[in-house]
């Protein structure tokens, strides 16, 4: 899946107009129309940052890859396909701004990081300068947050210096290494290693419950902290291959909801709720169990961890956790 089509989707999803060719006819814009399709965008991505941020962060003692991370996402006007329009529909001189701060992290403590502020430099680095398509860059805004995350692990904190003339350090705290990524269309759910993307017509962002809709972010996060691309890379793709790491990831799930403050058995209710509607598709496939078993795989882990949550205060899946694969080194 490439991500430059996913975010030209994006755009295409966030806002009606910003997101056309900058060449249209257009003479009558709604400014705080566009604005408002931007933000509802935003919302989505609050969601998914929030929930995947308490995870991650929550879940890194337990965690073989953890990077220092602050919860700060930046926006880029140039991933739209007209950068004008996005650009006078926030009220921003230059291309960066603040996306998310996700909700309990040092960002969002630190309390300036509002959404659309514009920001002007990252350390000594005006994200500005570096060069961009002319619409639907994609590549420069992946390379600011690896910019960020570079100065996170050097310098062990980050200056940010805002257009209005703000600025901040912030400190930054250990969390497991995946980065939570929305896609502007869609209604997918995937982790490829680093990232878990999903579509933000995903049926889950519509429940109104947060520690279902966390459920699915865990899955996702599960596949990533648990090696599964690495293992399929080495081992192959077969249904078979993939069985056993959808079982895992599963499984896995209640444990990572448990140490993020969240009912475990909201994954199998997850499930239930998900997949008595959305996966036959999954299932013709023949790759993935049906929703039934695989909410009872869930449900099979729910006494080990509540047991462990009950004794000890974590579900520390690192040392009690049954895997259902060896994984890579
Ligand atoms: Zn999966």
């Amino acid at each position: 899946m490439r991500r430059g089509v996913l975010l030209a989707w994006l755009a295409a999803a966030a806002a009606p107009l910003a997101a056309q060719d900058e060449a249209l006819p257009y003479i009558d814009i709604d400014y705080a129309a566009e604005r408002a399709a931007i933000g509802r965008y935003q919302d989505a991505d609050q969601r998914l940052q929030d929930v995947g941020w308490q995870l991650a962060r929550a879940n890194a003692p337990y965690c073989s890859r953890i990077v220092p991370g602050i919860g700060l996402q930046l926006q880029d006007m140039a991933s739209y396909g007209a950068a004008g329009i996005a650009r006078r529909a926030l009220g921003l001189k230059g291309n960066f701004a603040v996306q998310t701060a996700a909700r309990g992290s040092p960002a969002a403590l630190a309390g300036i990081f509002t959404r659309n502020r514009e920001v002007a430099r990252i350390e000594t680095l005006d994200p500005n300068t570096l060069p961009a398509a002319e619409r639907f860059e994609w590549q420069r805004l992946a390379k600011v947050h690896d910019h960020i995350e570079a100065m996170l692990t050097e310098h062990g904190g980050i200056a940010i210096t805002f257009a209005d003339g703000g600025a901040a350090r912030v400190q930054p705290v250990e969390v497991c290494a995946s980065r939570f990524e929305l896609m502007g269309d869609g209604d997918k759910a995937v982790a490829d290693g680093a990232r878990v993307v999903i579509g933000i017509g995903f049926p889950a962002f519509a429940y109104p419950e947060e520690e279902v809709f966390a459920a699915l972010v865990a899955h996702e996060l599960a596949h990533n902290v648990l090696g599964h691309d690495a293992w399929l890379d080495e081992h192959g793709r077969s249904d078979r291959n993939v069985r056993r790491i959808e079982r895992e990831a599963d499984r896995l799930v209640p444990w990572l909801l448990a140490n993020a403050g969240y009912d475990p058995s909201a994954g199998p209710r997850f499930m239930r709720r998900w997949g008595a509607k959305h996966d036959s598709g999954l299932r013709m496939r023949r790759n993935h169990e049906g929703w039934d078993e695989r909410a009872e795989h869930m449900e099979r882990e729910l006494p080990l961890v509540q047991d462990l949550m009950a004794r000890e205060g974590r579900a520390d899946w690192s040392q009690h956790f049954r895997r259902e694969i060896t994984p890579e080194r």
